[in-house]
């Protein structure tokens, strides 16, 4: 594997990012933000979820306003997302956000980002250049905020980044040319606290975007894929996009935008990161798909066994396999593994076979052995 991208790291309140920093899996709540006690407990959940930054959208100066209340009642730094309205950046600086999300599609006023940023600087809040292609300004338009037209801005009439011919003009030249020009207006006031994102539903756009970007500037780089879709379909186009990236040492942290429930986003996001080796957290499992060799049900086993330790904290490998053809060398290789046979199942523990059980008590043994292994795991952590 490549090594990792270097970047320069900010601080997202306590939260390290870039650097040699872990890749951090974020997510954004889906609560109208004006309603402080359900963003909050939404928050809460996401926390014990494993999400290490939340962002909040902020469409009036109600939802700015409530910024303040919400970053007092939870334990994770809060980021306030902003589109259109400068004031709305200045007030959630005022109330203490720890960063900053800005669209330089939907905020093109040089004056008003110099403002924006200004006040940033003063508090150190960094501030993530957010750029979506379903915000891109118009094409010839980067920065100028008159004479032209958002219905006609011919961005859907730029070449995706598969489709480009040698020299010609793409949607990938017009993102990251987006973001490099509101990167200049952060550096010409010296301001470096900077993370940005260039974020496409088109993978290969994506991709190309982040690659190109990534060999031009310093800063820390966000990875999405926007409007990835549904928890399913979604979650592997994200981790199509984003595992080759991160496969190729870019990018610092991830949010997994699904229309599903936030804790599936971040559920999605440790996974990817997981496949790759980058993160450990909670359980890996290991399950074999079944086949007409299975001596078990497997797949509802696998399953139960899913929700039973998704509880779980330590980090730890469990393996579920069907029968004897891959299962003893799968479940040896975890830290609890089972591995069925006819109307039985062996249970490995560490590489070594601990028991045999009957088909009726599979279940619960192996979950007497995940227990016994996490906590052992967890005396071990509490001991380092
Ligand atoms: Fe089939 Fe056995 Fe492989 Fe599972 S481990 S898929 S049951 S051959």
């Amino acid at each position: 594997m490549p090594n990792r991208r270097v970047s320069k790291p900010i601080y997202i309140g306590s939260v390290k990012v870039g650097g040699d920093a872990p890749i951090t899996v974020q997510s954004m709540t889906k609560t109208d933000t004006r309603d402080i006690s359900a963003t909050v407990a939404q928050i809460k959940g996401l926390e014990e979820a494993g999400c290490e930054i939340i962002r909040s959208a902020v469409p009036d100066m109600e939802a700015a306003k409530a910024l303040g209340e919400i970053k007092r009642q939870i334990n994770i730094p809060l980021i306030a997302d902003i589109h259109f309205h400068y004031q709305l950046a200045l007030e959630a600086i005022r109330q203490g956000v720890d960063c900053l999300r800005l669209n330089p599609g939907n905020l093109r006023n040089v004056e008003q980002v110099t403002e924006v940023v200004r006040a940033a600087k003063e508090k150190s809040i960094p501030i993530r250049i957010g750029v979506n292609f379903g915000s891109l300004p118009p094409v010839g338009g980067i920065g100028k905020t008159r004479g032209f037209s958002r219905v006609f801005d011919m961005v859907n009439e730029l070449p995706k980044a598969t489709e480009a011919e040698e020299g010609q003009y793409s949607v990938v030249d017009h993102m990251v040319a987006t973001a490099l020009w509101e990167i200049g207006i952060l550096e010409d006031m010296d301001f470096d606290l900077i993370k940005i994102s260039l974020k496409a539903f088109d993978v290969p756009t994506t991709i190309e975007a982040y690659k190109r970007l990534a060999t031009m500037v310093p800063y820390p780089l966000h990875l999405g894929i926007t409007e990835a879709g549904t928890v399913q379909s979604g979650s592997i186009r994200t981790a199509v996009g984003l595992g080759y990236l991160l496969y190729e040492g870019i990018g610092d942290t991830i949010r997994v935008s699904l229309s599903g429930d936030s804790k599936d986003e971040v559920t999605a996001g440790f996974e990817i990161l997981k496949s790759l080796n980058l993160r450990n957290k909670g359980v890996t499992l290991v399950a074999c798909p079944s086949c007409g060799r299975a001596d078990v049900d497997v797949i509802r086993l696998a399953n139960e066994i899913d929700d039973l330790v998704s509880a779980i904290d330590s980090t730890i490998k469990v393996a579920v396999m069907g029968c004897e053809v891959n299962g003893p060398g799968e479940a040896k290789d975890a830290d609890v593994g089972i591995a069925a046979g006819a109307g039985r199942a062996i249970i490995f523990r560490k590489g070594q076979k601990s028991r045999i059980v009957p088909e009726s008590e599979m279940l619960s043994a192996l979950m007497e052995e995940v227990r016994v292994v996490s906590e052992e795991n967890q005396s071990l952590t509490n001991v380092q």
